[in-house]
């Protein structure tokens, strides 16, 4: 038995004039679908009216999927008997982004996938159970140690756990900072959107190294929000207290010993500590520096450098 066509499109001609004539995302819960992720549940949170169609049997006409179906997804590698419990629980995950109806807007942040890691452990009282204790850490009350513990936790477990996750979110509040540096060669180069890439990324002033007294005065008048240095040497010794820095060399194409944009994401988790993005227009011009090379494996290596700030930041510090 497979549900027919014409009575599902009477269906839902029925919930579309409910709402008042906007035609709502169709959702059509299916083995065969895109496994449900975060993702999938904020693209439809975005959307104002959603219908769920829920299959039974054999499933739905293929000729109404074709037609109306915008988007068909699966709660798993498995057969259910119907698509209803599958809708439960697509609502039940866009409930939670609806503001209002997580009392703490902070906790459905917090949670696993929503910055793209998964979530830290969880204690409540007692402090001991059953021989086993709540971390010393977590009972002391220093909000700042407890979430520098809690971030320490949730990148552990990622990288343990899920290690694809990491893909998929940002860097930004697991290292302790983050900042560029930009390699100049002429004047002409071209680093326009450098400072407003910096402030969307949550990172300092950038750091642009010139080394001869004229490129160092003409980058200050294109760049006045920008730090210019005639040495890298000094970035290390401003840059984040003068902590353990990991350097990350960013490349347009793969060199001897560079590694894949993600791997040296998960090592810059591992690190946790300050992390440098360095870029030049030619490579030639920070290959000695020591730490790691990642690159961002683009067809077409000519790319502005502006672009490939943009691009190697986004892999770093964007949001899935
Ligand atoms: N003949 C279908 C197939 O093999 O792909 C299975 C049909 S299933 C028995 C009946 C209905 O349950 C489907 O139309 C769908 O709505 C729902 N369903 C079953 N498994 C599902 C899953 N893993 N995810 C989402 N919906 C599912």
């Amino acid at each position: 038995m497979v549900f027919a066509a014409p009575q599902l499109k009477d269906a839902l001609d029925f919930a579309t004039a409910k709402f008042e004539g906007i035609r709502p995302y169709v959702v059509y819960p299916s083995p065969q679908g895109a496994l449900i992720s975060q993702e999938t549940i904020e693209t439809l949170v975005s959307h104002e009216h959603v219908v769920i169609i829920c299959g039974h049997y054999e499933g739905i006409d293929e000729r109404f999927v074709q037609k109306y179906v915008d988007l068909e997804v699966s709660a798993g590698d498995f057969v259910l008997t119907g698509g209803e419990i599958p809708a439960m629980l697509i609502v039940d995950a866009m409930s939670r982004l609806v503001p209002g109806v997580v009392g703490k807007t902070k906790a459905v942040i917090e949670d696993s996938f929503y910055r793209g890691m998964l979530d830290n452990p969880n204690y409540t009282r007692p402090a001991l159970w059953e021989r086993l204790e709540v971390p010393e850490l977590l009972t002391g009350g220093n909000e700042r140690d407890i979430t520098r513990w809690r971030r320490r936790e949730s990148v552990r477990r990622t990288l343990t756990r899920r290690p694809d996750l990491v893909a998929r979110a940002s860097i930004r509040e697991y290292v302790s900072g983050a900042n560029i540096a930009v390699f100049a060669g002429n004047e002409n180069v071209n680093l326009s959107g450098l400072p407003e890439l910096c402030e969307a990324y949550n990172l300092g002033r950038p750091y642009i190294i010139a080394r001869t007294h004229e490129l160092r005065e003409a980058m200050k008048e294109s760049y006045p929000a920008a730090k210019i240095l005639g040495d890298i040497r000094r970035v290390y010794e401003v840059f984040g207290g003068g902590g353990d820095i990991l350097t990350v060399k960013v490349s347009a194409i793969a060199r001897k010993n560079s590694m894949h944009s993600l791997e040296a994401k998960r090592k810059c988790l591992e690190h946790g500590g300050n992390v440098l993005f360095v870029f030049a227009e030619d490579y030639g011009m920070i290959e000695s520096l020591e730490g790691i090379c990642s690159y961002l494996y683009a067809d077409e290596v000519n790319i502005p450098l502006n672009v490939m700030i943009g691009a190697g930041l986004d892999r770093f510090l964007g949001k899935r």
